[in-house]
This record gives structure tokens, sequence and C-alpha cells, in this order.
């Protein structure tokens, strides 16, 4: 069933047929949205953040509503070979939003078809588009009715479709769960052109399979995420560790907490650095404020080639009396074994807060290094493993760091509904380890390709050596790798793409699949 996209439709008079194809759909759709092809407007929907794949689609639609994304659906059914992605932010890093020769849905045409706040049995939620960008959820909900989602990615300008499709990890995750632990109704357009409402209720066989599902069962068009009350300010904190059995136990002791009945931060997250003052990997990427630099002193002799941090925040409210904030903060911390030479503190607004990645983009956009090719490789490493995998990757394979953040902070599996697609390890414990490589633009540094290959390195050591793991934001290229990713869940992800997409027309860039006639 798999075919790399390469094979999906090369030749000429394929091309032409197709080119048919793509006009007489036009002709006869009747969209409400609009049609783009050729003449280059289509340009933006052959790149992702990844950088390293390009797929020139046929046309790139933008839907006005979900019936428009279903009238599209319906028509590549007709034809003999189109597919149909969806396309959210474009944020991917392996082409997954990408439809070679096929049809992309440019879901941030929708996003401002839904955006209303409800409350069901005293729990608050708002209705908001697939195509919807999650900074906008956020200012949105903030500002007209002072309520937020719980969980949250670390950078906010993708689309609620986009990560509901993966999972949606930040450091909130360890309270409730990923994102697509917080949604609890979704509209989807079914790869038949089906437009059904789904919850645990109903349709649940196509909300769960959905929810992780990498747009291989439907297009997400609107989904109702769980609210909370905004707070006006965080406190946000970062501790500097020079062992890892320290940083991981701590890590642990902060996530296990509230399953006790006991108090913690709001979020935990945690990242590895190099022991060197390079500007990009080492000790001056930890400090929070140019007033407060990193006294390297501090670190003793026995540290190895990498330290760790722990990334922590606290809520409050502006007009909750600061001293009361300081003593839950210290009380704590004072739970933790960190360096106490080695701590860095602001004061933000929640807003700001969850908007930090976005001065980053706004830097790395000025240096060109947001526009480079990005080799991530993402991945959830089993409690079990993460020693022998800090020895191994972080001390060895990456100890001069990958010129970005390489994070690594603990989820707990029973906040992860499994009856989503969504793949973990068994544990209760794992850890989220991402590897958020930034390249520049120069001559001297590695290629690509050395990068993609120490990525492999990487997994392969963890195949090698047994580990508990599974890849987030997952890429294959054989249907081995994705029977062997989804383990014995595989049988059940092929009956539902069977029953949902049996043409298997959707997500063609995640390459399960392939289009049958
Ligand atoms: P796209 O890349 O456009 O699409 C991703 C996949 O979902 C494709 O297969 C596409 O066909 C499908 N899809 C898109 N929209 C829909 C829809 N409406 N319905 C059904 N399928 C759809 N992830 C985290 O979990 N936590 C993080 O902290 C985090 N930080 C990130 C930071 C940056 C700078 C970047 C680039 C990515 C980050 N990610 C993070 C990864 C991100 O969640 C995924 O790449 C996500 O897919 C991007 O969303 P998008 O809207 O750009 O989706």
């Amino acid at each position: 069933m798999i075919a790399c996209l390469e094979r999906y439709v090369h030749e000429t008079d394929t091309e032409s047929r197709q080119d048919d194809d793509v006009s007489s759909i036009c002709n006869t759709l009747d969209l409400q949205g609009s049609i783009e092809s050729g003449g280059g407007s289509t340009s933006f929907a052959y790149k992702d953040f990844g950088g390293m794949y390009s797929f020139e689609p046929l046309a790139v639609i933008r839907p006005s509503c979900a019936d428009d994304v279903a009238r599209v659906v319906k028509a590549a059914s007709r034809s003999s070979n189109l597919t149909v992605a969806a396309r959210g932010n474009g944020h991917s890093i392996n082409g997954q939003a990408m439809a070679h020769r096929g049809l992309v849905l440019d879901m941030r045409s929708t996003e401002v078809n839904h955006f209303k706040p409800l409350t069901v049995n005293g729990v608050y939620y708002v209705d908001v588009s697939g195509g919807a960008l999650w900074e906008d959820v956020l200012k949105r909900c903030v500002l007209e009715f002072r309520m937020a989602p719980r969980s949250w990615t670390d950078y906010l300008s993708l689309t609620v479709g986009g990560t509901l499709s993966n999972a949606g990890v930040s450091g909130q995750a360890f309270r409730y769960g990923p994102q697509t632990s917080n949604v609890t109704e979704l509209e989807v357009v079914t790869g038949k052109g089906d437009v059904l409402i789904c919850s645990e209720n109903e349709n649940p066989e196509l909300f769960f399979g959905v929810l992780g599902g990498l747009g291989q069962f439907g297009v997400i068009t609107r989904a109702r995420v769980v609210l909370q009350s905004a707070p006006d300010m965080v406190r946000w904190i970062r501790v500097v560790y020079s062992e890892f059995d320290e940083f991981t136990r701590d890590a642990e002791l902060l996530v296990t907490l509230p399953a006790k009945g006991e108090s913690s931060f709001d979020y935990v997250e945690g990242f590895v650095f190099v022991n060197s003052d390079d500007p990009v990997n080492g000790w001056p990427s930890v400090s929070m404020d140019p007033e407060h630099g990193f006294e390297s002193d501090y670190i003793p002799p026995t540290a190895g080639s990498v330290v760790y941090c722990l990334e922590v925040a606290l809520h409050y409210n502006s007009e909750d009396n600061l001293s009361a904030v300081d003593t839950v903060v210290s009380g704590l911390l004072g739970r933790l074994g960190f360096n106490r030479n080695l701590k860095f503190q602001v004061d933000v607004s929640y807003v700001d807060f969850l908007l930090r990645v976005k001065r980053v983009e706004e830097h790395a956009k000025a240096s060109g290094i947001w526009d480079s090719p990005h080799p991530w490789l993402n991945m959830f490493v089993s409690k079990s493993d993460i020693a022998e995998f800090d020895r191994a990757v972080f001390n060895k394979i990456l100890k001069d760091g990958i010129g970005g953040p390489m994070l690594v902070y603990p989820a707990l599996r029973s906040k992860w509904d499994n009856r989503t697609s969504v793949m973990v390890p068994d544990e209760e414990i794992f850890y989220l380890v991402a590897l958020l490589r930034f390249t520049c633009p120069n001559p001297k540094a590695p290629s690509i390709e050395k990068l993609v290959a120490q990525n492999h390195e990487i997994i392969q050591y963890c195949n090698k050596r047994g580990f508990d793991f599974k890849l987030y934001l997952p890429h294959y290229k054989s249907q081995e790798e994705w029977k062997n990713h989804f383990g014995n869940q595989w049988t059940r992800f092929v009956e539902m793409k069977a029953c949902f997409d049996p043409m298997a027309i959707l997500s063609p860039g995640q390459n399960i699949f392939s289009r049958l006639p």
C-alpha cells in the first residue's frame, strides 16, 4: 500500500490528464471559497518549515466552510488519482501538509468561521475553526472573556487542526495532557466527503481516530476546546543542574505532585545546553534578562559536556499579593536540588509568556535562520531509557549542540487518552525530546544531509538498544516502519482508513497510504 510520494504521478500524459481534471473540477465545484492554480500563486504550498521537501500541488483551494471542503474531497474521489492535503500553517518538517500534483486546502481561509464560547455542565469551552491559529485563539479568548485553553504548544503560529492531528505538547501537558486530551467535539469532513460531528459519544471512532490521526481520516473544520480562567501574570523561572539524574528526579517530582493532591507549577519543561560559552548552544542561552548573565564559575568542574535547565512557571493574578506568590515559588523550589547560584526568573504577562517563541521567531527571521532548513527530530522516550539516552545522545552525539534548543521534559501517559491515534511509550512517565535544529546559511556549517544522518544515527541507537520510544511528528518512508510505529494499533489504523477515507485521498504527504484509483 505504501508508495513514496515520488511514485505518485510522473508521466507527462498523466500530468496533462490531471490538468484536465483540475480545470473540470474547478468548473464544477461551485465553491464559496476560491481556487488558485499555476502562475506562482501556489508556491507557498510546496514549502514547509522543514525546508527539505518540495512538492508542487495542482491547485490550492481556499475553502470558506466545511461544505467547500466536502465538495473538494468528493470531486477528488470522482477523479482517478487526485489527493487532498489540508494545510494548516505549513509548519511540518517533512512535507506532511503537501500534495504532489494534488489539491491543497489552505485551511487558514476558514479561520474566522467559528469562535463561540459556551458552557456545558459548568465547564467552559470555545468552538474554534480547524484553520485558526492558536495565537489568535489565545488573544481572543483572553481579551473577550478572560479565559484560555489549558494545554498549549510552545509556539502558537500553528493551527488548531494541525496540532490536533499530531498531539500538541508543551509544559502544561503533565497537568492536562496534550491538546488532543483537551477537545470534546470536532466537526470533521471525512475522506468520503461526509461532514460529521464527532465526540466521545457521537461517532467516537472518528473522534478518537482523527485526534493524532496525521490527517488520515478527515479534515478538522471545527474543534471544541476546554477553557480555564486566564491568569494575568506568570512567574517564569529557570534553574540549572550539572547532573542529569538530579534534573530528572526534580522534573518528575514536579509533574507528579498534582496527582498526590499537592500544588505544583503550572508549566514544567527542561532543556539541555552545552557547557561552554557558545552563544547559541551554551551558557548564554539560559539567562532570561540581559542584566543577569550566566555565571559559569558556579558550574562544578565535575560537570560533563552538557548541563541541564529546568524551566517552570507559576500563574498568578495582578491582584494577588506578590509575597504570597514568592512563598509558593520558594516552597516548590525549596524541594528541588538545583544549583542555588544558577537561578533566573522574570515576571511576564500570561499572553507574553505563551507568545514567547514569537520573539524568537522575529530574531530568527532577522538573521535568516528561520527560513533555512530545519532537520528536526522529535521523540517520546520512556523514563527507563532516558538516562542512557542522555549519556549516549546528549553527552556524546550532540555534545556540541545543534544550533537550537534541545528540549527534554517529562509527561504522564495517564493524561494521554489511549483511544486517540497518538503513539507514546508504554511507561507512565516518558520524556518529550525535541532536537530543534536551526541551520546557518553558511558554507562551513554541516550539510543538511549530515544533520539528517545524525537524526538517523540517534533513532538507530534507540532501536539497537531496544528503547521504549516513539517518534513524535513521525516521518517514515516504508510501510514496515509505519507498521512498527503503530505496533498493535496498526490494524485499527488501517481499518479506520478503510472506513473514513477508503480511497486514501487525504494527507498524502504523510506517506502512509497510496491513493486507490
Ligand atoms: P501543517 O504542517 O500545515 O499540517 C500538519 C499535518 O496535519 C498535515 O498532515 C496536514 O495535512 C494535517 N492537517 C493540517 N490541518 C488539518 C486539519 N484542519 N484537519 C486535519 N488535518 C490537518 N508541536 C508540539 O506539539 N509542541 C510544540 O511546542 C511545538 N512547537 C513547534 C514550534 C515550531 C517553530 C514549529 C515549526 C513546530 C512546532 N510544533 C510543536 C510542531 C507542530 O505542532 C506541527 O508541525 C503541526 O503539524 C504544525 O501545525 P500546522 O498548522 O502548521 O500544520
